[in-house]
């Protein structure tokens, strides 16, 4: 669905990402995982085109989109992007929150975008929340309501920013929940982690990135078992 070959990208001459190849498919959920600074947040950024890479290509289904002019708006339509500190819109309520690209950007009508979100805030555990206001919510509950919006929209994707690292820690079960549940719907999932159960349970695939350089690419098995590269070796030691 997604694939990336020789992706880089610079910040001036600091070299974030070498020549990431990878591809992600249907269905896939994919665990990102490395030392800050590795370049994680980067990578999603450029499979959704928020940042431009460098140099390399970026496929998504038939089309190359990081080098043609294809329409970025369209392109993250289609990919859902959850984040480390939510990036809720402070002065709308929950249901504003979820509808408001769907009505904007997709055009839906309102009661169907509200009838949309009302089932999503549902599968979430949020049904009770959606008059609230997000500064009246917990951290876990502000992350299911992202979670819940980047859905709305119907994305074929999601990728995930370290979406449990800013939670206090008895509230990170409860987004996980949902995002195992969201993996088990077949969604096609980047998921930029430092739960190393979470990755191992629920991802198919490990992707570690040390120094901007995908080092290895494995099932989570052979990965957090048998690592190959004395620098997975290091990370595992450290965070395991
Ligand atoms: P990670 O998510 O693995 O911690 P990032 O992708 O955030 O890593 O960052 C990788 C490197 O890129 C870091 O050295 C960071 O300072 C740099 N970087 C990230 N975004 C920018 C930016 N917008 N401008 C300049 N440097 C950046
Ligand atoms: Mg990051």
């Amino acid at each position: 669905m997604i694939k990336t070959i020789d992706l880089s990208k610079e910040f001036g001459n600091n070299s974030v990402l070498k020549n990431i190849t990878t591809t992600i498919q249907p269905g896939e959920v994919v665990a990102v995982i490395g030392p800050s600074g590795s370049g994680k947040s980067t990578f999603l950024r450029c499979l959704n085109l928020l940042e431009q890479p460098s140099s390399g290509e970026i496929w998504f289904h038939d089309n190359e989109v990081a080098n043609s002019n294809a329409n970025k708006t369209e392109i993250r339509k289609n990919i859902g992007m959850v984040f480390q500190h939510f990036h809720l819109f402070p002065h709308m309520t929950v249901l504003e929150n979820v509808t408001y690209a769907p009505v904007k950007v997709k055009k839906l009508k309102k009661d169907e975008a509200e009838q949309i979100a009302k089932e999503l805030l549902a599968k979430v555990g949020l049904t009770d929340k959606e008059s609230s206001y997000p500064n009246r919510l917990s951290g876990g509950q502000k992350q299911r309501v992202a979670i819940a919006r980047a859905l709305a929209m119907d994305p074929e994707a999601m990728l995930f920013d370290e979406p449990t690292s800013a939670l206090d820690p008895e509230m990170v079960k409860e987004v996980l929940d949902v995002m195992k549940d969201l993996a088990q719907t077949g969604m096609t999932m980047v998921v930029v982690t430092h739960e190393m159960n979470f990755a191992k349970e629920v991802a198919d695939r490990i992707m570690f990135l040390d120094e901007g350089r995908l080092m290895e690419e494995d099932k989570p098995q052979t990965f957090f078992n048998q690592p190959k590269t004395t620098r997975a070796k290091e990370f595992l030691d450290k965070v395991l």
